[in-house]
């Protein structure tokens, strides 16, 4: 009888709401079919250097523009994806369209580098051979892409995930460590694995200006990226009271809606010829 309770417990439906549950389900099933049928793109926001006022480059992010649903958030379907193992398609795209947006811009006269986001399981594999690959196809060089990895993406997986970096940055691409402070990481990693940049979570430029502790460990990222030779950039910059208050900790770079939101690549372009430093 326990058994039988406990089998009718195990079989149960999950917990989740149904509307929920058919959004994952939907996503699953109908990524590969979107990405055909062009409702993903890739918008481009802008990387500030606070000593020159200069933009440095961007960072590109992914939008999905469902027929079934409206705009579907990354934040909301990048980890589905991740989780049933789905990445594979939508990296290669990302990486693909990334490189094709550089010489879009390289056309309009714009050199400047544009960072893609990569998954844990990106890392896997032959990554730096495909990225290498893409960007021989689209005749660009290696300063022109980045890559953006996060703390616990790769420190799940120590061993491939360093070579992985280790090779990037053999080929000339800088790698920034994503969302830096909110993974459950210990500082170790940060000697194991070959980096460029460390982007300091936007929860902690948030609290900024107003709490003392988050001030304080922006403030700590900052001298100890300086003290390994990594540049620091701020995430989610929103007011002109955390752009001066990163200025005066010694941030290297911001990016944020202050500056830019993520814009298609003609509101990107406009955006640049429109900036005076
Ligand atoms: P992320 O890489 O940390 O990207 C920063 C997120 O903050 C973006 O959200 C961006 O639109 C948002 N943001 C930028 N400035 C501000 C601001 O001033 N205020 C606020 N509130 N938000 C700001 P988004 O585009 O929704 O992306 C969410 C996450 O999804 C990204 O976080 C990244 O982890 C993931 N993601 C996005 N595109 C890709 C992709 O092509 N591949 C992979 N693997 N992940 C992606
Ligand atoms: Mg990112
Ligand atoms: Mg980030
Ligand atoms: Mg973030």
């Amino acid at each position: 009888q326990r058994i039988a309770r406990l089998r009718e417990n195990v079989e149960a439906p999950p917990a989740a709401p149904s509307a929920e549950l058919s959004l994952v389900r939907y996503i699953e099933s109908s990524v590969n079919t979107a990405l055909a049928a062009g409702e993903f793109t890739l918008h481009l926001q802008p990387k500030l250097r606070l000593k020159d006022n200069r933009l440095i480059g961007a960072e590109a992010l992914l939008r999905w523009n469902s027929a079934a649903h409206g705009p579907l958030s990354p934040a909301l379907f990048i980890p589905i994806l991740e989780r049933s193992g789905l990445t594979a398609r939508v990296s290669d795209w990302v990486l693909q369209e990334t490189a094709r947006l550089v010489q879009v811009l390289g056309s309009a006269g714009i050199e400047l580098p544009v960072a893609f986001n990569a998954s844990a399981a990106d890392l896997r594999g032959d990554f730096s051979e495909r990225v290498r690959q893409a960007l021989e196809r689209h005749a660009l060089g290696p300063q022109r892409v980045e890559v953006e990895v996060t703390e616990t993406s790769v420190i799940g997986d120590c061993g491939s995930a360093a070579a992985a970096l280790a090779s990037l940055r053999a080929l000339g691409i800088a790698v920034s460590v994503d969302d830096f402070g909110t993974g459950y990481s210990t500082l170790a990693y940060l000697r194991a694995f070959p980096l460029d940049v460390l982007k300091i979570d936007r929860s902690f430029i948030t609290g900024l200006t107003d709490n003392p502790v988050d001030r304080q460990i922006v403030d700590s990222v900052i001298t100890l990226a300086r003290a390994l030779g990594l540049h620091t950039v701020a995430e989610g910059v929103e007011t002109e009271q955390q752009l001066e208050a990163l200025r005066a900790l010694g941030c290297d770079s911001v990016q944020g809606y202050l500056i830019a939101r993520p814009l298609p690549i003609e509101a990107f372009i406009a955006f640049v010829r429109g900036w005076t430093p």
